[in-house]
């Protein structure tokens, strides 16, 4: 541990992400406990996936385990075999490549755009080979992708497209929410996103010929939600499946996240509102660069991120914040440079934007509890270190 970080008692250091309840989450724990009956699929599982299917406008929502484990839903939904071919961004999350990966699919990198370090549309035609089966787009700080010309892409050539919305819940794009444009879309509730039960995730199906099998992929392979609903006398094993239920305590607390998501999601908004007007003059002077915007979407207020002009200012920054108490982060390894990434995927390219931001990208704090004093606080200390 650096020994500045030892001079800042703990309470006053600001994290840079905190999951705290926020509405009526030990009511209803409460509840599942009392009703004894915690395996998945309950009465606030079912919740759950109606506020979605209600709240994102999408026809069939299912609790997951994790986003990962929506991902390893979607890949096997896809019917991969190896050697088939999946176009993706680098600059993503591990899980993003991994669920294509266990199906024996090999992940094809493209570069992202510099503006929303999102997948570069134009670049994906080029990546398409006779073995390619699908694109997935990875809204990445819940910014929406640039949905139209890749909805487009695919219909022209039959492809695929799952939304890796881990981060995207209640962004819009037009007039629709990110994770119910393509195939599948797949969304994140563990800890470090806006609306989390620690772990947990959600696999939206936005076409009713998937509905059938995603149940059996997630009844471990099994028919029983027919026999559940009369259609068949006893079920057995028909298909592959593994077990992807969330447990029902876990239901509980995400339904009271999910009830005050809306209200998150402004709370994170304006922080980041108030982040880019402070940060303004910075950008302004050419210390740092700011996110852009697709011009159609909404974001949901998940990161707020600058770009540092070097690695090395970027280092310097993060050691100056975290003397004053500031935890910053930053992240991804490109995917393509890591030892996993090397064996089992391969870039379509180069991918000169996503090296570059993944060295100077700085990511401030934001939650939804943060308050004005400890806003003024991060910017103070970014502007401090320009000044
Ligand atoms: C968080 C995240 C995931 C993984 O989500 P889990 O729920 O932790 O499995 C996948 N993709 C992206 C882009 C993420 O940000």
């Amino acid at each position: 541990m650096p020994p500045h970080l030892n001079l800042m008692p703990e309470s006053s250091r600001i994290p840079f992400t905190l999951a705290a309840p926020v509405g009526r989450e030990r009511m209803y724990v409460e509840e599942a406990l009392a009703a004894g009956a915690l395996t998945g699929d309950g009465k606030f599982t079912g919740l759950c996936e109606k506020w979605l299917e209600r709240s994102l406008n999408a026809p069939r929502a299912i609790l997951t385990p994790s986003c990962t484990a929506a991902l390893e839903m979607a890949a096997l939904l896809l019917d991969l075999k190896p050697g088939d071919e999946v176009i993706m961004p680098s600059f993503t999350y591990v899980s993003t490549a991994n669920a294509f990966v266990l199906r024996g699919a090999v992940p094809v990198f493209v570069d992202v755009r510099a503006d929303t370090l999102n997948i570069d549309e134009t670049k994906i035609g080029a990546a398409i080979t006779p073995r390619t089966r699908a694109i997935v787009a990875v809204h990445y700080a819940g910014e929406p992708c640039a949905m139209d010309a890749i909805m487009e892409l695919a219909e022209d050539t039959r492809l695929s497209v799952i939304e890796d919305a881990a981060q995207g819940l209640l962004s819009d794009y037009r007039d629709r929410s990110v994770g119910t444009i393509a195939r599948f879309g797949c969304f994140s509730f563990h800890g470090t996103k806006n609306t989390t039960c620690g772990h947990g995730g959600a696999l939206v199906v936005n076409r009713p010929e998937d509905f059938a099998r995603a149940d059996v992929i997630r009844d471990r392979g099994t028919d029983r939600k027919k026999f559940l609903e009369g259609g068949v006398q006893k079920y057995s094993w028909v298909d592959v499946g593994s077990s992807y239920y969330m447990s029902e305590l876990s239901s509980a607390y995400l339904l009271a996240q999910l009830e005050q998501s809306r209200a998150v999601a402004a709370k994170r908004k304006n922080i980041c509102r108030a982040y880019r007007r402070a940060l303004e003059p910075l950008e302004a002077a050419g210390h740092i660069r700011l996110p852009g915007a697709e011009p159609c979407g909404s974001g949901n207020g998940h990161i707020f991120y600058l770009l540092t002009r070097s690695a090395d200012v970027r280092h310097k920054l993060l050691a100056h914040l975290s003397g004053l108490g500031v935890d910053a982060a930053f992240h991804y390894t490109p995917l393509h440079m890591t030892p996993a990434g090397e064996r089992f995927a391969r870039a379509a390219g180069p991918l000169p934007v996503t090296e570059q931001i993944s060295q100077t990208i700085l990511r401030l704090p934001v939650f939804a509890t943060m308050d004005g004093s400890q806003l003024k606080r991060v910017v103070d200390a970014v502007l401090g270190f320009y000044a």
